[in-house]
């Protein structure tokens, strides 16, 4: 008898009916001899409303107290689920993530898991039951508070859970199909990827894909937790992420192996903003103060570049990128340490986008750079800034390009299925 940890997202149990499905579905793989685990998500933009809520209280809810009112969201669906499940003809018991043995750091609104202690869990699956489990939240080991992990973090919490339990496999079931090779509401050619390794996932996570969080892949990559997303509004099979290609059963050949694609996926990001330091002296530990300046208010910088500096004058810009909603703090500390850095202006710009090409592939294949920024010349967009990794090349954009560039380097990579197979089936992609 296998264990399986499947994770449902807010769309797939947004209203009773949809809970109802997602009942009949666990049940189904109950009967298909499994232990089941079923994580969820709070319903449909359940978070989103009680974050609006607090804030119409409190414009800067207490950390603490906002985890307590967040962790309510799934509260509320674990235990209409066990409910529906009950109704089926099956034992279902529901536990909070405080009771699931989900044990995090004290960071509140992103914490953290250190550790997984799933016994009850373990016991409830073990006397026959299936085992529901509220996403997204855990308790601190040192302050017993409850805390959550993060906008998007029930899957994190299955995969820890698929972890600690040692599942055979952790689902995680969406509203699209699995993983695609570009947003497929942005693509309506995108084509649904069979296996991707951890590593280009990361990338594709990395570079704004949001079908699968990084910290989700990060942890199923380092325990070896084999993922399968698919969509909970269709029975087809979605997308394997894994360390090794999977086997495929096909009618012709029998079985087959899935090989590595040359390239993974197109994946863009529109959330980040561009500073730019305008008029910086260009000499040593200059890079290093502005840096440090951002680093000291808690910023995580994404792409970096350092123009050439002009011969007359001895001084440089630097640019760099950062989530938008961390601009107004790095502006503010770069005027605040203006003298001791020493610039001439500040520069910020958050009409931007970001495109990422990712695929194991391009290690070993020339001409994929140039191939990349062909397709962008022949669409006509102009690039700003460039950053390259072993498996992927981004380029920052003007925002409005960005739709119009993804379907021409998804085209010009031969990445565009010859269907429109990539169905929405909610509203969110979560
Ligand atoms: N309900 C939480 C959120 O909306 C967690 C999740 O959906 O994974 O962010
Ligand atoms: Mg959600």
């Amino acid at each position: 008898m296998g264990l399986v940890v499947q994770k449902y997202g807010g769309s797939s149990v947004a209203d009773a009916e949809g809970i109802k499905r997602v009942a009949k579905r666990i049940v189904e793989a109950k009967q298909n001899g499994n232990q089941v685990v079923a994580v969820v998500s709070a319903m449909g933009d359940t978070t989103d409303e009680l974050i609006d809520l607090a804030e119409q209280v409190s414009p800067m809810p207490a950390g603490r107290e906002l985890d307590m009112l967040l962790t309510a969201g799934e509260r509320i669906s674990m235990a209409l689920l066990a409910m529906a499940i009950k109704k089926l003809g099956h034992e279902a018991q529901s536990f909070t993530g405080s009771q699931a043995g989900v044990i995090t750091d004290r960071v509140h609104n992103k914490a953290r898991i250190i550790d997984v202690t799933p016994g009850r869990i373990k016991t409830s699956v073990d006397e026959g039951n299936i085992a529901i489990v509220a996403g997204f939240q855990g308790v601190s080991q040192d302050t017993k508070d409850i805390t959550t992990l993060g906008r998007g973090g029930s899957d994190t919490t299955a995969v820890a859970l698929a972890a600690a339990l040692d599942a055979d496999v952790c689902e995680i079931y969406t509203d699209v199909d699995g993983v695609f090779t570009a947003d497929p509401r942005v693509v309506t050619k995108a084509r649904k990827i069979d296996w991707i390794s951890f590593e280009d996932m990361l990338e594709l996570a990395a570079s704004g894909s949001k079908v699968l969080l990084h910290r989700c892949v990060e942890y199923a990559r380092r325990y070896n937790i084999p993922i399968h997303v698919r969509s909970s509004f269709s029975g087809l099979q979605g997308t394997w992420v894994s360390s090794e290609p999977i086997v495929q059963k096909t009618q012709q050949q029998g079985e087959k192996q899935v090989e590595q694609a040359l390239i993974s996926g197109v994946a863009h990001d529109t959330s980040e903003a561009k500073v730019t330091v305008v008029g910086v002296p260009d000499k040593p530990g200059e890079a290093a103060s502005i840096f440090r300046t951002i680093a000291d208010a808690e910023i995580n910088i994404d792409m970096v570049v350092q123009n050439v500096s002009a011969a007359s004058t001895g001084l440089t810009d630097i640019s760099f990128t950062l989530p938008k909603t961390d601009g107004r703090k790095a502006i503010d500390a770069l005027e605040k340490n203006k003298a001791g850095i020493g610039f001439d202006s500040l520069r910020y710009d958050d009409q931007i986008g970001k495109i990422s090409l990712v695929g194991a592939g391009m290690k070993t294949n020339p001409g994929v750079t140039a191939d990349f920024f062909k397709a962008l010349a022949d669409a006509g967009v102009n690039i700003e800034l460039i950053s390259t990794s072993e498996i992927r090349i981004s380029v920052v954009t003007r925002a409005d390009d960005v739709p119009e560039a993804v379907r021409a380097v998804h085209s010009a990579f031969g990445l565009d299925s010859d269907s429109d197979e990539a169905v929405v089936y909610g509203g969110t992609g979560r």
